[in-house]
């Protein structure tokens, strides 16, 4: 399975380490970890009931540089 995706905190787009995957409602979540920042998100895809794509990440765990 090929994911353009987009890490949150760096930009990487590439290969990312994929930590586990369920279900939220009509969206598949996954859980990546960017392979360059070690930023872990939340990638959900999914089409809903009104047949409108959606994608987004979300941020779960920032492990960059700068705290907040
Ligand atoms: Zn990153």
């Amino acid at each position: 399975m090929k994911n353009l995706v987009k890490c949150p905190y760096c930009g990487y787009e590439g290969e990312f380490k994929l930590h586990k995957t369920w279900k939220f409602r009509f969206y598949d979540v996954s859980r990546f970890e960017c392979q360059k920042c070690h930023g872990v998100f939340n990638y959900y895809r999914g089409v809903s009931p009104t047949g409108k794509k959606s994608e987004f990440v979300i941020r779960v765990k920032p492990r960059v540089k700068s705290k907040q």
